[in-house]
């Protein structure tokens, strides 16, 4: 017998493990959830109120269909597994042995089992079909008795497996399953088939009374009606999905109840699906047995050829179950379980109609793990684990490919040397920059990936994944070229890429093949198209196909709809000057309703009291961050948008009725946002954390220094990002009269704009420290331009930007600076490289909860995402004292956090530069005439009111 390769294989294999049998009976039902256990370790010394963190430890929980085992505690997280693997099969009664049954043998005992589960001692057995059968006894008329054969298929495993291993192709085509137990059936001598379309099996004689009896006593006798909601899902896509209501009283079969709304006379002609969704529930599609479903049975068995169902498919049940469905079809959560001898039933709403709809897209599953389906978006970069929320992009990979029925993705970890690193950089091919970087202070290109440079140090990875499909047949793989610090971030990284591609698709699933292809190329996927599941190609006419009817009678221009203007959002509160920047870890309350034109009436849709995220990475909607990034924190903010998809409005909504309601009125949703908190940057974190005062006031206060000393009266900031140096000058009383701050972050230099404005303008108070300020201006330009309007100031300060150019930039700005700016006084600082060791020992180590990341980050790695390097003292010694000479400086060297003297030095390095006496000032005047490279973005001075644009 040919037997179809892989799956054959695999069963007579001796060596199976565990969960290897696990798998092949129960496939995507068997789910395991892998959770750390807080064992409390002996706490050595008595009294002590906080006990001691113990090594790691893991439990396993195996949700199978009918019942759920939870392993011991295991240091591995697969020994855990494997362990309630084994625990499972116990249960099961299942010996891994050495040799599975030959097709023969298993129709033998698939014959042996039919026979079985109608005899008289089966009917009191603790089993969800011996319910199924003392339910057929209490169905009135001809169907008194009869037993669907689809139930038997669904409630009881064992056929199924001997089903498989009769003829393989039952994996692809599980309704056959119905056939080979009608022909056992048909077989045996006490056993009643009915006719070709309806299913269903009895016995001969009847029970004997005594034997009803015995079993009856076993149910709860509570003589009650229950209602249940189910979903109509008509087969043509353009009826509406709607709310069906289940009324089954105790004494009737609910499968009867169920083949009633199907318009059939009876629950023998229903076929029933697989469970969708999580492996506990009982949520199955019913629909009418197609006319032709069975094998040929005049076939001979073993080489039996599949009949393909007929009548037409119904996609979106299709879709969501990932098994055929013909016709119109229920989507139902009732059903017989091992819990008990009574019926067990749950509400299947719209919504949740809808959420498993949505939940077929990364994108999806990623909105439903925050809770936040109208707020939340799959990142496009992976940072931290730390700054991730929601699921992970490996866990998500993960259930869409069982979704899908894919097999597990296979990944595969390098561990690049140093060498391979270097020669990356070298050649054209650098390690990429994600396109969402933003350039803005930070965290630019927090992907967590590492620096091309930073190849020297410690050792990195790559990790390519590899998607297969259930037979074997590659999908898709993706080999980005990017370098990770830490495996799980390499591994979460590719993943997401992944995912970034398959939502592109979902996101438009007309796309002809050239453009998936060409994304494929961006994403640095290859797929091949013919194995890309025809599951995943169908849900192109599955998606929003309603969506676009309703949007027909509407204007969306009619409102005040903010996403093309989002400068005239309505920020209310007092500016705090706690903003957020790229890499911050952002904590917001939203809000959003549906309102109808006119706001005369609203629906809420969803609220969360506390949502994270993190910026810059695209997690969440474009509208949200733009308006967030205007806030600080402590305001709160209200805008529209356009209606999302119909689907994801009903996946939030809880009321559909209300919901549909409006969604036949023109109308839009409403956001209304507080902006709770705002966590800078690891980098700034740090500073924070480690240094009293925090490292940054301490930069201030090293120039502030400066200052005092130099009597100086003007300033220019060059780099001054969000206006941090400047603001905190105005705090004390100094000698400036004219301050100036250079930015080539848009977004920086308005929140500086913001802060100025503030404390220049609005608190104008004559006795403020600043009172000597008299003008005050903000410039948009690189500083490795030069600008004639800050030539000659008395000092400049360029804090902690350097290493946010690359290095010859770096180089370049040094250049300009000293040769044509010529500050008299000129103070730059940047990390110290050598004290990263101290920083990484603190802070970095106890922010990762899993031991293995610990040993990782423990490699040296630079302070900050957007860091093009970081220098030793004798670089930036090198570096500052060649160019002090060249442009007649003196130079000195200090810094603050930590000592000079005592190793390795101070946390951020400081060079001042005097400028020579030498009047020589022949061929350092290049730029004489009046350079004006910078844009002025906010302007005053004391006399003049404020000039802004
Ligand atoms: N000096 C500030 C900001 C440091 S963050 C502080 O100490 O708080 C680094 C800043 O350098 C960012 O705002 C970034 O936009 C800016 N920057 C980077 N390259 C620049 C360039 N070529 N010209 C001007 N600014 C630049
Ligand atoms: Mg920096």
């Amino acid at each position: 017998m040919e037997t179809g390769g892989s799956l054959a294989q695999a069963i007579r294999k001796p060596t199976l493990t565990p969960k290897a049998i696990i798998h092949q009976r129960f496939g995507s039902n068997a789910s395991y959830t892998v959770k750390e256990v807080e064992e409390p370790a002996q706490n050595e010394c008595p009294g002590l109120a906080i006990l001691q963190k113990g090594p790691c430890l893991y439990r396993c929980t195996l949700e199978l269909p009918d019942f759920t085992v939870v392993s011991d505690s295991f240091k591995k997280k697969k020994d855990a597994e494997q362990s309630a693997a084994q625990m499972a099969l116990e249960k099961l009664g299942i010996k891994p042995s050495a040799d599975s049954p030959t097709a023969e043998e298993a129709w033998r005992e698939l014959i042996a089992r039919v026979k079985y589960i109608f005899s008289n001692e089966f009917l009191s057995a603790l089993h969800p079909l011996s319910s199924h059968f003392k339910a057929a006894l209490r169905r009135i008329g001809d169907a008194n008795g009869s037993v669907p054969a689809s139930v038997i298929a669904i409630c009881d495993g064992k056929p199924n497996n001997l089903c498989k291993i009769i003829n393989p192709t039952v994996e692809s085509h599980p309704f056959l399953v119905l056939s080979y137990i009608m022909r056992a059936a048909a077989g045996l001598q006490e056993l009643v088939v009915s006719p070709e379309e309806r299913l269903s099996i009895w016995r001969k004689d009847p029970y004997p009374p005594d034997v009803i009896e015995s079993s009856m006593s076993q149910q709860s006798n509570v003589a009650e009606c229950i209602t249940i909601m189910a979903i109509y899902i008509p087969c043509s896509p353009e009826k509406a999905v709607e709310p069906v209501v289940l009324n089954i009283s105790t004494t009737g079969y609910y499968l009867d109840v169920i083949a009633q709304k199907l318009g059939l006379s009876d629950g023998n002609m229903v076929l029933i699906s697989r469970t969708i969704g999580k492996a506990s529930s009982e949520t199955r599609f019913y629909f009418e047995a197609p006319k032709s479903y069975l094998l040929d049975m005049s076939s001979d068995l073993l080489n039996a050829k599949v009949v393909t169902l007929g009548g037409p498919l119904n996609a979106r049940a299709t879709y969501i179950c990932g098994q055929d469905i013909y016709g119109d079809s229920i989507l139902a959560s009732i059903g017989y379980t091992w819990k008990g001898q009574d019926l067990f039933y749950e509400d299947v709403t719209l919504q949740s109609y809808y959420r498993m709809l949505i939940s077929k897209t990364p994108n999806g599953v990623y909105k439903l793990s925050r809770e936040a389906i109208l707020a939340a978006e799959l990142p496009l970069t992976f940072t931290t684990k730390t700054n991730w929320k929601g699921s992970f992009p490996r866990e998500i990979l993960s259930s869409f490919c069982r979704q899908y029925r894919l097999s597990e993705p296979v990944f595969c970890i390098s561990d690049s040397p140093l060498k391979a690193s270097l020669e990356l950089s070298k050649s054209n091919k650098k390690p990429e920059v994600p396109e969402t970087a933003e350039q803005e202070g930070g965290y630019a290109n927090g992907n967590g990936a590492v620096d091309s440079k930073s190849g020297g140090f410690g050792s990195s990875f790559t990790c390519e994944v590899k998607i297969y499909s259930r037979c074997q047949d590659l999908i898709l793989e993706c080999a980005p070229n990017i370098l990770y610090k830490k495996q799980n971030d390499a591994v979460q990284g590719v993943s997401l890429k992944v995912l970034s591609w398959l939502n592109a698709f979902f996101k438009d699933t007309a796309m002809p093949l050239e453009k998936q292809k060409q994304l494929a190329n961006v994403f640095g996927i290859k797929f091949c198209p013919q194995n890309f599941s025809k599951e995943v190609v169908q849900c192109a006419s599955v998606y929003n196909c309603r969506q676009n009817d309703t949007l027909g009678g509407k204007d969306p221009e009619s409102y005040d709809v903010v996403e093309n203007d989002l400068s005239s959002v309505n920020i209310e509160g007092p500016e705090s000057g706690l903003c957020p920047s790229g890499g911050s870890l952002l904590c917001v309350s939203y809000s959003v309703s549906l309102v109808t034109k006119g706001e005369l009436q609203k629906e809420l849709l969803e609220s969360i009291e506390e949502f994270e995220f993190e910026m810059g990475t695209g997690a969440v909607i474009p509208c949200l961050e733009v308006v967030v990034s205007q806030m600080s924190v402590g305001q709160s903010a209200c805008f529209y948008r356009e209606l999302p998809p119909e689907d994801s409005v009903l996946a939030a909504a809880k009321d559909s009725e209300n919901a549909l309601a409006f969604l036949s009125l023109p109308c839009c949703l409403e956001y209304s946002i507080i902006l709770l908190r705002v966590t800078e940057p690891p980098e700034d974190r740090m500073e924070q954390a480690l240094f009293s005062p925090p490292l940054s006031k301490q930069r201030v206060e090293y120039a502030v220094r400066q200052i005092k000393e130099s009597c100086v009266t003007s300033l220019v900031d060059f780099g001054c990002g969000s206006g941090s140096l400047l603001e905190s000058l105005l705090e004390y009383p100094t000698s400036l009269e004219t301050i100036a701050g250079v930015d080539i972050s848009q977004k920086s230099l308005s929140r500086a704009a913001k802060v100025l404005h503030s404390k220049l303008v609005m608190k104008s108070d004559p006795d403020a420290p600043c009172k000597s300020i008299k003008s005050a201006v903000l410039y948009d330009g690189s500083i490795t331009d030069f600008d004639s309007r800050l030539r000659g100031f008395d000092l400049g300060t360029c804090l902690e930007v350097i290493e946010h150019m690359e290095e010859d930039q770096a180089c370049l700005f040094g250049d300009i600076v000293l040769s044509s700016f010529r500050p008299r006084i000129l103070i730059v600082s940047t990390p110290n490289y050598e004290y990263n060791v101290i920083l990484q020992k603190s802070t970095l180590t106890s922010q990762e909860d899993d031991p293995e990341e610990k040993i990782q980050s423990q490699s040296c790695k630079f302070r900050n995402h957007d860091h093009k390097f970081e220098w030793t003292r004798e670089q930036f010694k090198h570096w500052a004292s060649e160019l002090a000479v060249r442009y007649n400086y003196n130079v000195e060297f200090s810094g603050v956090g930590g000592a000079a003297d005592q190793e390795p030095g101070y946390a951020s390095q400081i060079a001042v530069f005097r400028r020579g006496i030498l009047p020589k000032d022949d061929g350092h005047g290049e730029h004489e005439d009046s350079a004006c490279h910078y844009k002025a973005i906010w302007e005053w001075n004391r006399s003049k009111p404020p000039l802004t644009n």
